[in-house]
């Protein structure tokens, strides 16, 4: 296929007939209330279309005809391979709509298209297709017990799962918790971002025509309120949510509240990338931090935030990270070429921009800072202090492009920077020792620990998750298909 062009894109961006509507029992539908809000592309500030503010009655509505369609078993009831088909044919659509989602993914965040269309459609049919695959091929246990007992041990679904999401990979993040739900047979509700939910909004039209049934797969478009109401709803048996700390704290509260529904959370984090004194190769280094920080705006929960060289490398680091950085200028996001494009609406655009004004007292500014170009949308230019690792830009999840270098004179002094952090998402080492990557893996708190890398793990079989308070459980792998489960002991006295 020949590549698209920026003008390509742009005619495409000018055609497209964009959907708002929630997705509700089968069918897109207005919401109750007749209220929408608008969501905007980042990159012109322009709005893009109006989008069902959803509330409590359409919540009602989405919660009761998943619960129907659970109990009646029109999905949860039928054979393994069965749901395996119908999924495989909806990764298969996403596929087919790659260019499509991924254009509505960039209008509605700001990302570079290039990256939409590699990553997050990608990926998110990756996701719905490895899932699909995996749900014939696992199966429950039969107990060791005495002779005259049958004790068999099985997942079975939770039933109405609720999935409430961010805006910075929106269809990703979604596929996380839609495909294993979906594929262990439960009814899910989808709740997007406010600021991104048009990819959810779509996907919910080609779920339905791959041939999920009617109220097995809805999307209720909305802000934090519409959140709460599922978190706090009677009739949901799962939340599944990705979002910042704060929120995933209310929410586990909002549980407690009402049913103890199950709660799984993925939070944020302030990852530290640690390029210790034998790095085998510096250069290589510098270029994955630069990927690691300023990859998709910086808005990522894994992003290296804090980097931590070693003093005896960190001038010859700092040169080569600096000028990996200036890879990420921000651009066009329609340009194939570009690779940083728009920050996601102007409340983050103006937190960014707080952090980067406190790191000038906090620390020393050696890239970046100064550039934001606010002329046509909300772009930042990639920033890097160096600082302490006491200061708030070191400690604090900022959530845009800004990183923190911190220099060290020993390993044990970088692990006890690394570690003393109330995130632990995820952690890199770079170093050429086998045995003192190992050692000090063990030593990291942290969900995922890459070596010699940083954000390697794109494979579906390679769980993804946090320590402390970046969360519970994981997303991706067969560990997340359990979430969505529960177990059943079943004990057959023989006669
Ligand atoms: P957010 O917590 O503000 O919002 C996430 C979702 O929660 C949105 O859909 C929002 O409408 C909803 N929400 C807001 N208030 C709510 C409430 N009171 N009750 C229920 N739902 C509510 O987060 P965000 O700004 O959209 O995303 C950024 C955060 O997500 C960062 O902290 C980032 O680290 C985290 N994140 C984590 C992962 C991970 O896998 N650990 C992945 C991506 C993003």
């Amino acid at each position: 296929m020949t590549q698209l062009t920026l003008a390509d894109w742009q005619t495409r961006a000018a055609a497209v007939q964009f959907e708002g509507r929630a997705f509700i029992n089968g069918a897109y539908t207005a919401p109750a209330s007749g209220r929408s809000f608008p969501t905007r592309n980042p990159a012109t500030r322009q709005i893009l279309c109006q989008v069902a503010e959803c509330a409590a009655a359409d919540v009602d509505a989405a919660v009761s005809a998943a619960r129907e369609a659970f109990n009646r078993g029109v999905w949860a009831d039928q054979a393994p391979m069965a749901r395996k088909r119908v999924l495989l044919r909806f990764a298969e659509l996403i596929r087919a709509h790659r260019d499509e989602l991924a254009l509505l993914e960039s209008l509605d965040t700001g990302k570079p298209i290039s990256d939409a269309r590699a990553v997050d459609v990608a990926g998110a049919a990756y996701c719905v297709q490895w899932f699909a695959e995996a749900i014939d091929k696992v199966g429950g246990e039969v107990a060791p017990l005495a002779s005259n007992l049958l004790g068999t041990v099985t997942r079975e679904p939770v039933g109405v799962v609720a999935a409430v999401v961010p805006w910075n990979f929106p269809l990703l993040m979604a596929s996380w918790k839609f495909a294993p739900a979906l594929a262990a047979g439960n009814s899910v509700i989808l709740k997007p971002s406010e600021k991104s939910p048009l990819t959810a909004i779509r996907i919910a039209g080609l779920a339905h025509e791959a041939g999920v049934p009617a109220g097995v797969f809805q999307v209720l478009p909305g802000d934090g309120e519409v959140g709460k109401l599922l978190s706090l709803h009677l009739d949901v048996d799962c939340l599944a949510f990705t979002g910042s700390t704060g929120v995933g704290k209310r929410i586990m509260g909002y549980a407690a509240e009402s049913n103890l529904k199950r709660v799984w959370l993925e939070l944020g984090g302030k990852s530290p990338n640690i390029v210790l004194e034998d790095c085998p190769d510096v250069a290589a280094a510098a270029r994955a931090a630069a990927g690691g920080i300023f990859f998709n705006q910086g808005e990522m929960c894994s992003a290296g935030s804090r980097v931590l060289v070693h003093r005896s490398i960190y001038a010859e680091f700092v040169a080569a990270f600096t000028d990996a950085a200036r890879a990420y200028t921000p651009g066009d996001p329609l340009d194939p070429a570009t690779r940083m494009g728009a920050i996601v609406d102007d409340v983050q655009y103006e937190r960014v921009l707080g952090y980067i004004q406190l790191g000038r007292s906090e620390g020393r500014c050696l890239l970046g800072g100064n550039g934001v170009m606010t002329e046509r949308g909300y772009f930042i230019t990639p920033t890097i202090f160096e600082a302490s690792p006491h200061s708030r830009i070191a400690r604090e999840e900022i959530f845009g492009p800004v990183c923190t270098l911190i220099v060290f004179d020993s390993e044990d002094e970088a692990i006890d920077i690394a570690n003393d952090s109330e995130y632990g998402l995820a952690a890199a080492l770079w170093t050429r020792d086998v045995s003192r990557a190992h050692r000090l893996s063990r030593r990291l708190r942290a969900g995922t620990v890459w070596i010699n890398c940083y954000d390697e793990g794109g494979d579906m079989n390679l769980p993804f998750g946090g320590y402390k308070q970046s969360g519970n459980g994981r997303d991706k792998s067969l560990h997340a298909l359990e979430k969505y489960t529960e177990l059943k002991t079943t004990l057959l006295k023989l006669g």
